[in-house]
């Protein structure tokens, strides 16, 4: 594909100012959001035969969360994009200052597998609001859900607007040698360094958001059944292959028993088993494989069942965990939950930061000085207090990674920054003018101005 020729009439779009009209983008955002309403059965089915993702969970982790971002958008695309008036210093008097929230322009946004849609289309609508042009590479790991975006996208917007092109490495390395205004990526460490690397040579602003290993810390306080079916709810979601999903647990030593008791209770209710149609399969069989190495038999607490031809493992906790094992060194970014012990919250907080940055972190405590003592002390993209992952859909909170978890952030006026520059202008007036600043230099001026400007 000539990715020169897309890119050059994008950018020819983008000059005609179209998309600086907000009706225009207001437009754009109810088609995408009529595109997929009406084909929502054609995204399961896609989604399905890429890694049997049910329809509740599509529904619920996907595609309201996109609805949901476009309803935002909408309500608030005017008040977003307004000019912002600033104060300005006697200095400058008499004017006036604003910001103008201005669209970066030509994007390129790259999405990962494991929400296929939620994580291709969620930025797209961000872009859109801003008014930039896009170019949308889906993961070709998902290829179902990607040809499913391609087709949709492309039979129905102005390719020299929107369009969504497909293919993995090679063909994202090609289109990543060109210039573009901004890049959005959502994938893995090494891969984003890759990205941002490509983004420097033209000095491409890029949102990187990246994963890393998210810790949950449990105190002996807690109410521990709620804490369990939480975790439980947060970490086997569409099988552990979440970038904010608890990769390790932290527990407090006395209250281990405890909570093995109720999340293996947890387990057992939510009906995990092998056999459970709405239970996600691991999305290839690489990565079935790299999550089989890691399952200790001799550590395994509860679950550790493989169904190598469906590509499923059961829920699995390990215990007397130490930070050498195998399943300690990456990301899991699948159903194997480590626990951990520690004795003292200094000792669980040393534990975190052996590790980069994490993306999301969790606190289970009732205790308030613990709890400000973790949000002082440990450096994470975003989290919860008592729950997990539920963070993600606050409009509110902004959502990103930081260090080595990712660069920027997202979601509602997050994503309209995303991808605006904050254009800043100072307006004078000819009435009146100081010429404190012009020469002669003065010693009187000098005085004056000590008092203008301090
Ligand atoms: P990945 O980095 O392998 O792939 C992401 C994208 O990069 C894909 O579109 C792929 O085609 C492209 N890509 C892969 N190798 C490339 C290369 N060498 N050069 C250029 N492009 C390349 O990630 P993944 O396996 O799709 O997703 C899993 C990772 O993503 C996990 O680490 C997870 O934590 C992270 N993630 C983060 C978020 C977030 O919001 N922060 C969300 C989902 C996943």
């Amino acid at each position: 594909m000539n990715y020169q020729d897309i890119i050059r009439k994008q950018r020819h779009f983008f000059n005609t100012n179209s998309t600086k009209d907000i009706s225009f983008r207001i437009t754009e955002l109810k088609r995408l959001k009529s595109i997929l309403s009406d084909n929502e059965e054609f995204l399961y089915k896609a989604i399905y035969k890429d890694f049997k993702k049910s329809k509740y969970e599509t529904y619920t982790t996907e595609l309201s969360l996109i609805y949901h971002e476009i309803d935002l958008a909408l309500a608030n695309i005017k008040k977003w994009s307004k000019k912002r008036k600033v104060a300005t210093g006697m200095a400058n008097f008499p004017s006036k200052g604003y910001v103008i929230p201005e669209p970066y322009g030509t994007t390129l946004i790259i999405g990962a597998w494991n929400y296929p849609y939620q994580l291709s289309f969620a930025p797209v609508v961000a872009a859109i609001a801003a008014g930039c042009t896009i170019i949308l590479k889906p993961s070709e790991i998902s290829a179902h859900a990607a040809a499913a975006m391609a087709q949709l996208i492309n039979t129905n917007f102005n390719p020299d607007f929107f369009t969504v092109i497909e293919g993995g490495i090679a063909e994202t390395t090609e289109v990543l040698t060109h210039k573009f205004d901004k890049i959005f990526f959502t994938g893995s460490v090494p891969v984003g360094k890759i990205i941002y690397q490509a983004a420097a040579k033209h000095l491409t602003p890029v949102t990187l958001e990246l994963g890393g290993k998210s810790p949950a810390i449990i105190t002996k306080d807690v109410n521990m059944d709620l804490t369990a079916k939480r975790l439980v709810w947060a970490k086997f979601l569409n099988a552990g292959q979440t970038c904010i999903a608890p990769d390790y647990v932290l527990v407090e030593a006395t209250a281990q028993k405890s909570f093995l008791a109720a999340i293996k209770k947890h387990i057992i209710q939510a009906e995990y088993a092998l056999e459970n149609q709405n239970y996600t399969q691991i999305i290839n069989q690489k990565n079935f494989n790299r999550l089989k190495e890691l399952i200790d038999q001799d550590k395994v607490f509860y679950g550790g069942e493989l169904d190598t031809e469906n590509r499923i493992i059961s829920p699995t906790i390990m215990t007397d965990i130490t930070l050498e094992d195998a399943i300690m060194q990456h990301e899991i970014f699948g159903p194997i939950l480590p626990i951990v012990s520690f004795n003292t919250i200094d000792n669980a907080i040393a534990i975190i930061k052996t590790f980069a940055k994490p993306l999301s972190c969790y606190i289970f405590t009732k205790n308030k000085t613990i709890k400000n003592k973790i949000l002082n002390e440990v450096s994470f993209g975003g989290g919860a207090v008592n729950d997990a992952v539920m963070h993600i859909i606050e409009n509110n909170l902004p959502f990103g990674g930081v260090g080595e978890s990712g660069i920027g952030n997202y979601h509602a006026k997050a994503g309209f920054d995303a991808f605006s520059h904050n254009k800043s202008v100072l307006q004078k007036s000819f009435w009146l003018e100081l010429n404190l600043k012009y020469s002669p230099y003065t010693s009187s001026k000098l005085k004056w101005l000590k008092r203008l400007i301090g």
